[in-house]
């Protein structure tokens, strides 16, 4: 059985606009619910964040509305970070492969992370790890 833990995220009394950088006072716009993997030594554990859309009060900003940052997640993801980057260690540490890192990542970690998904994680992230161009990653993208 799938754990659930919600998150509950803290509402800073200002903020800031990641698109004009203007610091405000937080006015929400509205609050959701996004369902995020992560690793857990005995069972798959879904994180049910609370994320909170505010209203950028910068008129001069073309971004009307912008998600306040939940440490640890990504924006736009759907897995948590320590989650990609267990992934993303295990290949440049043992030289596997995909179908090992998804393997590995599902035995040690009793979750799941598509062929696919560990994939778009390793080409956004490659750049960090500097691994980009290296017969590894090329193999990876194969
Ligand atoms: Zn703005």
């Amino acid at each position: 059985m799938i754990k659930i833990k919600n998150i509950k995220t803290r509402i800073p009394k200002r903020c800031i606009c990641p698109s004009c950088g203007l610091t405000q006072k937080t006015k929400i716009n509205k609050i959701y619910y996004k369902q995020v993997k992560d690793i857990c030594l005995d069972k798959e554990i879904l994180l049910n964040v609370r994320m909170v859309n505010v209203k950028c009060l910068n008129k001069a900003c073309k971004r009307r509305a912008f998600n306040l940052p939940v440490k640890g997640i990504s924006k736009l993801s759907r897995s948590t970070d320590r989650l990609r980057s267990e992934a993303i260690a295990g290949i440049v540490e043992d030289n596997s492969s995909l179908p090992r890192i998804s393997a590995r990542l599902r035995r040690s970690f009793n979750t799941t992370g598509s062929k696919s998904t560990i994939q778009r994680w390793i080409e956004k992230e490659a750049d960090k790890y500097q691994f980009k161009g290296n017969s590894l990653a090329l193999e990876s993208a194969s």
